[in-house]
């Protein structure tokens, strides 16, 4: 029983290495991975006479083919790994018990890349291998010298040997995949596998095309020009590493002991979601380097490090089945619905399948098991089919042909992936357009959500927004559950979002192509409803930012008689977006605002419509042209670039100040 359990374990996990990384196309998650190595480690302490030389215990990694082999001077290891702050405690308790006094420990962010070792001699870049087994690796030197962020020339003559890890930045790895898709070329499932497919392509040329960089974490030094003196800790080494030339992570702390370093994983679980490059943990190492000599290593990883993975962001769970979303475009896109997993510390049951192209090229069915992802604040998407044992007996899924709400045909148009619904009456889509009408995006009417807009829907009470504004206070007591006090929320939010600035209002409005950052531009340049009513279709094209199909669709929408009526009616009903241009001033005219973090007197959302009104723009990323970045509690790495292309920070207090708030 138990010697088959781990010939099945080992099996399964040598199969999975190999997908991972010869093939760079993962089965399984890491996450569930590494669940069944510890199965396996365990079951092997008990009972070592089942342990064979070929189990993923005793190894490192993985070999590919395809390049010359490399044996390695010095053996890379591989780091083992927890998920818990205990285990972390007991494992520096054990180091500890070695030495007197606390053992200073160093944290650095694990980078989810390709860990690679780079050779110099006199000064001079002459070799880079991969790690593959630790043992013998690939070399792959012509693709490294591709690698920007890797000296051809260091900057001391020093003969040295460098490790670290090569990877994609996240926006380069969706920009390569959305490529790939288009060309109807391979698409990979994370920015590490896309980082190792591109690192060993055996054309260099299309390794330079790829955007991949390296952050360096070690240094064996053989010889120093003259009179450097060697470094005798880790965190000295880093520095060394950055005088020699190299780039290396700047997320780095010496802590006293353990406490420090659980303290820099806590940190780093969510601010992780701001870089742009993958981590998928902290690295913990003991700073003296005379300590880790003393400690050494185990057949496969170093004792004096350990790593710290964060709550997976992938896991594997059953397709149950897929259901239909019509949105405010009448657009018909497929909801994966799932068996519910915890994944990244919430419950997820259902996720993004993007549109029925999407399912083809996954070749998903009803019944596989799927690998999910998801990322702070994104809703969880269904990146592949993962290992399922009789995909090919399951029925392969065909889109549908009629709109799931109101039965029309449904419609595919030119160049456009998604099916659409068509029909203007269909209570799915004017529900949606209900409910993107009191959207934060939109008119961020607090109280009215889905069910509310459900509830009134189906009393007939609502079919337009215009019919928002003509409900009485005893309209909203006729909802379930529904009192005084509730009633009266829901009507004064209403009510109140009369003086909503226009480009809330326009956004509002859905129409096609235009959202919140086209509708700010138009009113930027138009400023009043009548004139942007007004513009043809030439005037509206012009405008910076304003392509011609955008501008056709702004020019037929406000054309369409149904549409026309609408407008009237709120104006009747004592929209004030009049007004609302009537109070921009031109204060803060040309001056670009990135805000990051919260606010403790408003919302982000808020803080934009100020400036706007008060003739500024924002905008979701810095660059040397940004004017101001705003940075609220916890900011994002937002404030790290800014600080870095030396752009104006201002906190909170200091722009309300600007705004004339304070
Ligand atoms: P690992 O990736 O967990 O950790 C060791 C590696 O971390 C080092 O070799 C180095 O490349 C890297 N690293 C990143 N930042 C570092 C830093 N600052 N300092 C030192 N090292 C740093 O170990 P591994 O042996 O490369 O791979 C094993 C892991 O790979 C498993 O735990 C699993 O999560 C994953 N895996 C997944 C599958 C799958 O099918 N999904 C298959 C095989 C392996």
């Amino acid at each position: 029983m138990i010697e088959a359990r781990i010939k099945q374990l080992r099996d399964d996990l040598n199969r999975y290495s190999y997908h991972y990384y010869v093939l760079d196309n993962p089965l399984i998650s890491d996450f569930e991975y590494d669940i069944l190595y510890k199965e396996l480690e365990s079951l092997e302490k008990e009972y070592p006479l089942f342990i064979t030389p070929d189990s993923p215990t005793q190894r490192v990694g993985g070999i590919s083919t395809g390049f010359k082999e490399h044996k390695h001077k010095y053996r890379l290891y591989s780091l083992d790994n927890t998920y818990s702050a205990d285990e972390l405690r007991k494992w520096y308790e054990r180091i500890q018990k070695e030495f007197t006094g606390k053992v200073e420990l160093v944290c650095e962010l694990k980078i989810d890349g390709l860990a690679i070792a780079l050779s110099y001699k006199d000064g001079l870049f002459v070799q880079g291998v991969t790690r593959g087994d630790g043992i013998v690796g690939e070399d792959i030197t012509q693709n490294l010298k591709t690698i920007k962020s890797i000296p051809l020339k260091l900057f001391t003559s020093a003969d040295v040997e460098v490790r670290g890890e090569v990877y994609m930045p996240k926006s380069s790895f969706e920009k390569l995949n959305a490529e790939s898709l288009q060309n109807g070329e391979k698409v990979f499932a994370n920015p590490r596998n896309a980082a190792a497919g591109s690192l060993r392509q055996l054309d260099s040329s299309i390794t330079a095309k790829r955007d991949l960089s390296m952050f360096t974490y070690t240094a064996i030094i053989e010889g120093v020009d003259g009179e450097s003196e060697l470094p005798k800790t880790h965190w000295d080494s880093i520095q060394y590493i950055k005088k020699l030339g190299f780039k290396t992570n700047p997320h780095i702390r010496l802590v006293d002991d353990i406490d420090g370093a659980i303290q820099f994983c806590k940190d780093w679980e969510t601010k992780r979601f701001g870089l742009d490059y993958a981590t998928d943990g902290v690295v913990i190492k003991v700073n003296r380097l005379d300590y880790q000599g003393e400690l050494g290593f185990t057949s496969r990883a170093p004792k004096w490090a350990t790593a710290f993975k964060f709550p997976p962001e992938e896991i594997s769970t059953t397709l149950e089945n897929i259901e239909l979303g019509v949105g405010k475009t009448g657009a018909v896109t497929p909801v994966a619905v799932l068996t519910p997993v915890n994944l990244a510390g919430s419950v997820v049951s259902r996720a993004s399948l993007h549109n029925f192209d999407e399912i083809k090229r996954l070749d998903v069915r009803i019944g596989d098991r799927v690998l999910i992802k998801k990322a702070a604040e994104i809703i969880p998407k269904v990146i592949k089919v993962s290992e399922t044992e009789n995909h090919w007996e399951l029925p392969i899924y065909l889109p549908p042909e009629e709109c799931p709400e109101c039965h029309s045909k449904l419609v595919a148009r030119e160049g456009e992936v998604n099916l659409y619904c068509e029909n203007p009456f269909c209570p799915a889509v004017l529900k949606a357009k209900l409910e993107y009408w009191v959207s934060k995006e939109a008119m961020d009417v607090d109280y009215i959500g889905p069910q509310v807009i459900t509830q009134l829907f189906d009393l007939g009470l609502v079919r337009t927004p215009v019919d928002f504004y003509k409900l009485t206070y005893n309209d909203f007591l006729k909802l379930d559950l529904v009192k005084d006090k509730s009633a009266a929320n829901m009507y004064n939010s209403i009510q109140t979002s009369l003086t909503k600035p226009l480009g809330r209002f326009i956004t509002a409005l859905s129409i096609k192509m235009v959202g919140k950052e086209t509708a700010d531009i138009l009113v930027n340049e138009f400023l009043t409803l009548e004139d942007i009513m007004n513009a043809s279709v030439e005037e509206l094209a012009k405008v910076d930012g304003i392509g011609d199909k955008i501008a056709k669709s702004i020019y037929e929408f406000f054309r369409d008689e149904n549409n026309k009526k609408m407008i009237e009616e709120f104006k009747a009903l004592g929209f004030k977006f009049e007004n609302t241009v009537q109070n921009r001033t031109n204060e803060l005219s040309g001056k670009t605002f990135v805000l990051t973090g919260t606010l403790n007197s408003m919302t982000r959302d808020e803080a934009g419509d100020i400036i706007k009104m008060m003739g500024g723009k924002t905008s979701s990323s810095v660059s040397k042209k940004t004017s101001y970045v705003v940075a609220g509690v916890n900011p994002g790495s937002k404030l790290d670039k800014a600080q870095d292309l030396g752009v104006i920070i201002l906190n909170e207090e200091e722009f309300l100040k600007l705004v004339g708030r304070d």
